[in-house]
């Protein structure tokens, strides 16, 4: 393929810009400097370098952000910024896209992937990946608590009582829960329909792709990394 068209389909502009960037200098391909925007090489195993960062090329983007507070998984956010903002240009301009979404208080493990058949699949709710979250409630949490979350709680737009698949209490407000639907502001509230108030919330995983495990070890808030292919055979 072309070296504009390969630099376009990962994000690095139109067919022009991408040729600017060439013919400006600034990209290499596998270490070497190339100025002639029509040479041709195989996509497969390239890495693009551009303005002195490499990047591997990539057919689809499967990635994991450790989302901070304060942003929004909005493209076009009311209230906060962007978790967009957190990643590089050019993968947001490849179309990348949130699998579900969480508050903008909300912290932890978010996929995002340009993939839509992936993305669709994970968010199905035929599916029913387990979300498991770590709440740190208002009140000391009880063993009823505890039961009636397990049991099934009714919240009121919603036609069936959903219950937690999992439920576990790691210190006296500090609760894990794990679900496998994504309602609305699911988690905040079962636990306000079961009695207490969630005042932080944090996703630890998601399948089993955990947050501190594997690809995602080390993974700090605010950072993102591509999932590999042993997370991906997790998600598949
Ligand atoms: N449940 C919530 O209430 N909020 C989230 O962000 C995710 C799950």
């Amino acid at each position: 393929m072309p070296l504009e068209r390969l630099l376009q389909s990962q994000g690095f502009g139109s067919r022009k810009e991408a040729r600017g960037l060439i013919e400006a200098g600034r990209v290499r391909v596998d270490g070497l400097p190339c100025r002639r925007p029509e040479q041709a090489f195989d996509a497969a195993g390239l890495v693009l370098e551009v303005d002195g960062t490499a990047w591997p090329w990539r057919e689809q983007l499967y990635l994991a952000l450790h989302k901070p507070a304060g942003f929004e998984c909005s493209r076009t956010p009311q209230h906060h910024a962007s978790v967009f903002s957190l990643l590089p240009a050019h993968f947001v301009a490849r179309g990348v896209q949130a699998v579900g979404r969480l508050d903008a208080d909300t912290t932890g493990l978010l996929l995002l992937t340009d993939d839509g058949a992936f993305n669709h699949g994970l968010a199905s709710p035929k599916r029913h990946i387990p979300k498991t979250y770590r709440v740190t409630a208002k009140h000391a949490l009880t063993d009823e608590l505890l039961a009636r979350l397990l049991a099934g709680v009714q919240l009121h737009d919603e036609p069936a009582p959903l219950a937690a698949l999992a439920c576990r209490r790691l210190d006296e407000t500090v609760l894990e829960i794990t679900i496998d639907q994504g309602k609305y502001h699911q988690v905040k509230r079962m636990v306000a329909a079961a009695g207490n108030r969630v005042e932080a919330l944090h996703r630890t995983g998601m399948g089993e792709v955990q947050l501190g495990a594997g690809c995602l070890a080390g993974l700090a808030e605010g950072q993102w990394c591509e999932l590999d292919q042993t997370a991906l055979a997790l998600l598949r």
